[in-house]
């Protein structure tokens, strides 16, 4: 091989290597829906809600990283991309920070998308915290009786998007509610001799649950901020005149104080999500660390 053709064969190479790193890149930056519904949604739960309704038609983006805390996560401009690739947004609409930070931007960017309010049919109740009552808890989601309104809510979206599929998304939404109508029974069952047991938890997303299930909730955390020693030492007299053993944890936050405060008084803590993608395996191990308080 000459000189020149050496030459021109390795032009051709870099070329050739730029632009495959430009299609890689492009790649990686774009939410690619597969030809399917791309479906935006905020928190975890809905992952599977979404999926389980839309079947193979979806294909499902998550905002709010399940490991992630939604009420303090800030959303990153690749996920706009992803948003603006998306035929349909399922938001809880409830008053979850990362909604209400970030609805507005999301919706103008994408403002033919489908906006589907999750929530629609809920009555949220008032945050049970201290000093937050005039506010009202976001998790609604945790209760599985919760779950089958918002299910139905975004099978109605699905239909808006896509009404030629209707039948394939009904089919799928009766499936799905049957099995939350199974989740409920058998939680009222798992439960079913725990009825006004204290649940003492770091961080308070369980109120719709306890209020369905007869449970009482107390939270370590108040307004998301990190609990002072003079609250730890509050709780652990708390504990030890209700006689509670078994406390609460979620993988989304420090685990520190829930220890301290499980040390102080011989007792152990358990871990429960109410943000992973699997929702009725989830919550069926919620029902049953619950029924170990
Ligand atoms: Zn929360």
């Amino acid at each position: 091989m000459n000189k020149k053709r050496l030459s021109i064969v390795i032009v051709i190479l870099v070329i050739a290597a730029g632009v495959l790193g430009y299609l890689t890149i492009q790649k990686s930056g774009t939410y690619n829906t597969n030809g399917k519904i791309g479906v935006a949604v905020s928190i975890g739960p809905e992952v599977e809600w979404v999926n389980a309704v839309g079947g193979d038609k979806v294909n499902v983006a998550l905002m709010v990283p399940s490991s992630a805390d939604p009420h303090t996560y800030e959303l990153l401009p690749g996920q706009l991309t992803q948003v603006s690739n998306a035929k349909m947004y399922a938001m809880i609409g409830t008053p979850l920070e990362f909604e209400t930070n970030y609805m507005d931007k999301i919706k103008n960017t994408n403002p033919n998308m489908v906006v589907v309010n999750c929530s629609q049919g809920i009555t949220l109740i008032p945050n049970t915290a201290e000093n937050q009552s005039d506010t009202l808890d976001p998790h609604d989601w945790v209760d599985p009786k919760n779950a089958k309104i918002m299910v139905n809510n975004i099978y109605q979206g699905l239909v808006k998007v896509d009404p030629a599929d209707q039948a394939y998304f009904a089919n799928n939404r009766d499936q799905y509610l049957a099995k939350l109508d199974e989740l409920d029974k058998n939680t009222t069952q798992t439960l079913k001799n725990k009825q006004g047991t204290n649940i003492l938890i770091f961080h308070p997303a369980f109120a719709y649950y306890a209020k369905d299930y007869n449970l009482n909730q107390t939270a370590v955390m108040i307004n998301d901020e990190e609990p002072s020693p003079q609250r730890i030492a509050m709780l652990v007299n708390i504990a030890k005149d209700n006689n509670i053993k078994v406390m609460y944890s979620q993988p989304q936050y420090d685990q520190k104080y829930m220890q301290s405060i499980a040390s102080q008084v011989n007792g152990q803590v358990l871990m429960v999500d109410d943000l992973n993608e699997n929702y009725l395996e989830n919550m069926k191990n919620v029902a049953n660390a619950f029924s170990q308080a």
